[in-house]
């Protein structure tokens, strides 16, 4: 039996194209540690007899300091505003954001990550790196009250601050690349200068984080993280995030530079190229339809892997929670647990408060 299913796996391994994934499992099931004894001998049941047992084997534990929570700022408003596409998320007024991270903050997380929504955009979306702009002024002012009690992410893009709402800069018809690049670079490193302690470049042009590096290293600022968006898919679970952040494209869609969600090849020559171009952090976005990239980003490099749970993966489970189809509070464990088990480091997710909360009360 064991010969058997040797032999069978060498000859697929031959004659047919597997891809690397396929390869690993096959080589487990082939391990020597493999135990071929089967029931009634083998039980699997013995591990799952009670609560106490289930725990002391449980492989994957979350923790609060697993998980990096989005926050919406906005400038010129006075009050917080619920998303009405995402319930239980805000976008906050500046003068009470604050509060809301030193709640974040008592709950053990250690990461937000930041997305300004600014009153005045622009074709070229200059505001994005206006020293006095709604993220930069955010930044200054978490970082007087908290210090590095949290890493401040922010989100390196243009979509929120172009009148267009594209992720770069139009030439004729199409995006161009290049320029983009230098206005992505001038926005990182007004992050930087304003406190950020990680920039996350997510606007998916070549070369954006050699760029941002460059721009980085040239003004003093080595220490400053990358967090590549690497894989980035032009993705239908975008959509209440774009009712957050005001970020809709006025016309046409985000294909020529955000990813086919079909190719999982082309998703690692990008996260290579992040690699190279000097990525501290990869980042796969959205997190559960692409558990198959984190786990083959996990195994495949050794930088650490953010995963981004988007607006989608929050609305759809609020929704059937909302209406009593799930339980909110087993649906948020089981789906943040699978996103780890395949191999986050970091966990970005608007449940990142419920699910610290979930955790502290457990
Ligand atoms: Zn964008």
């Amino acid at each position: 039996m064991k010969n058997r299913n040797v032999d069978k796996s060498r000859n697929m391994d031959k004659n047919q194209n597997i891809d690397s994934d396929f390869k690993d499992n096959i080589s487990f099931i082939s391990d020597k540690h493999f135990s071929y004894d089967l029931f009634p001998k083998m039980r699997l049941r013995r591990l799952r007899k009670t609560a106490a047992i289930r725990e002391l084997f449980q492989e994957i534990r979350l923790s609060p300091k697993d998980f990096v929570m989005p926050i919406f700022v906005q400038e010129g408003i006075n009050k917080n505003l619920e998303i009405e596409s995402m319930p239980g998320i805000f976008r906050y007024s500046p003068d009470k954001i604050l509060e809301e991270i030193d709640h974040i903050s008592t709950l053990g997380i250690k990461g937000i990550i930041l997305f300004g929504i600014p009153l005045k955009k622009d074709l070229n979306g200059k505001n994005s790196f206006n020293d006095k702009g709604i993220v930069q002024e955010t930044i200054k002012s978490i970082k007087k009250n908290f210090g590095e009690k949290l890493a401040i992410i922010t989100d390196v893009c243009l979509c929120q601050y172009t009148s267009h709402g594209h992720c770069g800069i139009f030439q004729g018809n199409e995006i161009n690349n290049d320029k983009s690049l230098d206005i992505l670079s001038k926005t990182a490193l007004s992050h930087a200068v304003a406190g950020a302690d990680i920039v996350a470049p997510s606007a998916m042009m070549d070369g954006q984080v050699k760029s941002i590096r460059d721009i980085l290293d040239d003004n003093e600022f080595k220490d400053t993280l990358i967090m590549g968006y690497s894989a980035k898919q032009a993705s239908s679970f975008f959509s209440p995030f774009r009712d957050a952040a005001h970020s809709k494209p006025e016309s046409g869609n985000r294909r020529s530079y955000q990813m086919s969600y079909h190719n999982s090849r082309e998703a690692s020559r990008e996260i290579k190229s992040d690699i190279e171009e000097g990525a501290d952090v990869l980042m796969i976005k959205p997190a559960i339809p692409n558990l198959d990239l984190i786990y083959a980003a996990k195994q495949n490099t050794l930088h650490p892997i953010a995963a981004y749970s988007v607006s989608g993966e929050y609305s759809m489970i609020k929704a059937a929670t909302l209406n009593n189809w799930m339980d909110e509070n087993l649906a948020v464990t089981e789906s943040l647990t699978a996103i780890k088990r395949a191999g986050a480091n970091i966990i970005i997710s608007y449940y990142a408060k419920k699910m610290a909360e979930i955790l502290v009360n457990s």
